[in-house]
Order: structure tokens, then sequence, then C-alpha cells
């Protein structure tokens, strides 16, 4: 019996290790040493690795329903630990987190979900609904898209706000070992922008 997933990526496979082998024996060798660490959406339209253009060992890399990054008292033991790893042990320069327009976990919001049906997705939306009711309140006059666009921006900004949370997190920015980014990809437009705090807006290059 042979995997048929498996089996269809064979000719990929071959191309990957052609191209990228060398590296990956040097990086068994000398161990990863990313200096990136990205969290974003579990979304299957999101690459990473083709979006930035990043080889293996350029990327650490945490994903969930719309890239949440929990504040820490409430986050769960995967997630923390991941990112104390990156922090303490890799020493990452940079914490991304990445959003994404068209993205369903946003979309649920505007749907209920029952608890005994989705007793997980339902707490789990619970990180992200703060962001809705921002950009509500903001904009409530918006077209569906367009307030859909801000409460993906808004739960990015959400998410960094969350990442302050972390004790350590927080002593590596104030030794400026760490920097923090919030990018947006906009599927649509296919473009990403970055996220200014000085104009609390998410700008193009
Ligand atoms: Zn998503």
């Amino acid at each position: 019996m042979t995997d048929k997933i498996l089996k269809r990526t064979a000719v990929f496979h071959r191309d990957f290790f052609e191209t990228q082998g060398k590296l990956l024996a040097q990086l068994v060798e000398q161990g990863q040493s990313p200096k990136i660490m990205l969290v974003t959406c579990s979304d299957s339209r999101i690459l990473p690795g083709k979006l930035f253009g990043t080889k293996p060992g350029d990327l650490f890399v945490i994903r969930n329903i719309s890239n949440v990054l929990p504040p820490y008292i409430q986050a769960e033991i995967g997630t923390v630990s991941a990112l104390e790893y990156a922090i303490h042990e890799l020493n990452v320069a940079h914490l991304v987190i990445l959003g994404h327009t068209d993205c369903g976990g946003i979309r649920s919001l505007d749907r209920l979900f029952e608890i005994n049906q989705y007793p997980a997705l339902s707490r789990w939306l619970e990180f992200i609904r703060p962001a809705r009711r921002e950009a509500v309140y903001r904009h409530s006059d918006m077209s569906s898209e367009s307030l859909h666009q801000l409460i993906v921006e808004r739960n990015v900004v959400m998410q960094l706000q969350n990442a302050m949370s972390y004790p350590f997190v927080r002593e590596a920015l104030e030794a400026n070992r760490l920097e923090l980014h919030g990018w947006v990809f906009y599927l649509a437009q296919q473009e990403v922008r970055y996220y200014d705090p000085e104009t609390d807006a998410f700008l193009t290059q």
C-alpha cells in the first residue's frame, strides 16, 4: 500500500531535496538559528516560505486559527513553550504576527457557534472577538468587506499587544534583543502591508 498524498508530492520532493539538500544537511549538522518567529493563520492559502522567499532554517512558526497569541495568563502550554524556546534558545530577533484578509476565523465571528457542537472553536474565537468589537465601534457604517479588512488589521494589532503580556517577550524588547512586527496579507490585492504604530495604520513598503 502506498500513501497517495506522499506519492503525489514525489516530484516536488525530488526537486526540493535537489535544490535544498545541501542547506538541509548543513542545518542538521549545525542546528537551526532562525532570526524570525512567525505567528500566522492555519489558512491553506498562506505559504510563508513562498510569500517571503525564505529557505529552510529561516522561520520558526506557530500556526492557528486567525494568528492568535493568547494573553500570557490564558495561553496554553504549546504556545508559551514555542515562544519561550524561540526567544530564549533560538534568540530570534523578530516576532511577526501575520494576519490575512478573507480569514475564515474572522468571518466566523458573524456566526453563532454552539458551544456544545464546537466546544473548542467557540472558546478560541473569544480571543479575536474584541478586534471585531473595536472595528465596529470605530466604523459601524463601513461596507462588510471594508469592515472585515479592518477587523483583520485590528486583530493583528491586538495580538501584538498580547505579545507584550509575556514577561520574557517584554524583557527581550527592553534589552533590544527583539522587535515586534504586525503584517497583513491582503489576498485579493496580493500584497503585504506592515503596521505602523505612529499612524496606527497598515502601510505598503
Ligand atoms: Zn485565517
